[in-house]
């Protein structure tokens, strides 16, 4: 069970095979080829989000050892996402924060390389998922995240820590703590009405569900601004 748990996590790819029914070979989209598409489609384009959501905390797991790699991944903490998916994601910020909270980003877009990176650390694709694949997170279009206080900046009790694999972690698994409970269905009602479905066995991890034609990406954090 626990080797689902993992595929899952790391971006298992079920989805990215539908919008690509043609091709065997991945698309991949470097900086150039991203550059183009954005000329064609504006919509494509990768925002930062601190800059669109100000208010917006985050605490980029892959920017530092504290990660299921222990390794550093990305070079930079930021978090990136495209143009429709971070709107959306204000939207469910302000209907957060009418409720004192705000969100805190664990990781957003993430360069393909970094999924590469997974597979030549874990080396097995019943632990990660195969580099022949993507995942949403490649495509800008998935959102791993948590609730904090406003005002303290202390993040809601969840059930299980960021990544765990534990069976505690499933978006429905029971709960026992009344309060926890609460945390969980605010942050998945909320983010669900925005356009997001949280994935089934990582309370954190959200798909924007409207990202048809969006290509995995492969640009660095520094490449981007
Ligand atoms: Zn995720």
């Amino acid at each position: 069970m626990k080797l689902i748990i993992l595929a899952f996590c790391l971006g298992f790819p079920f989805l990215s095979l539908v919008s690509q029914p043609s091709q065997n070979k991945l698309n991949v989209l470097g900086r150039k080829g991203y550059e183009l598409s954005i000329q064609n489609t504006p919509n494509k384009e990768l925002l930062n989000l601190e800059k669109i959501i100000p208010e917006i905390l985050l605490d980029i797991k892959y920017a530092t050892p504290d990660n299921f790699t222990k390794q550093v991944i990305y070079k930079e903490a930021k978090a990136f996402a495209r143009k429709p998916v971070a709107e959306a994601l204000r939207k469910a910020n302000l209907e957060f924060s009418q409720l004192g909270y705000s969100i805190k980003i664990f990781d957003a877009y993430r360069p393909y390389r970094a999924t590469v990176k997974f597979f030549e650390i874990v080396g097995d694709t019943r632990y990660v998922a195969s580099p022949k694949n993507g995942s949403r997170h490649n495509k800008g279009c998935a959102i791993d995240l948590t609730l904090v206080d406003t005002k303290t900046k202390r993040e809601l009790p969840m059930p299980t820590e960021y990544d765990s694999f534990r069976k505690e972690a499933w978006a429905e698994a029971p709960v026992s703590d009344p309060e926890i409970l609460k945390n969980r269905t605010t942050l998945i009602q909320v983010l669900s009405k925005y356009g997001f479905r949280v994935n089934k066995t990582e309370w954190w991890h959200y798909d924007f569900l409207d990202c048809f034609g969006f290509e995995v990406l492969d640009i660095p954090f520094e490449e981007l601004e």
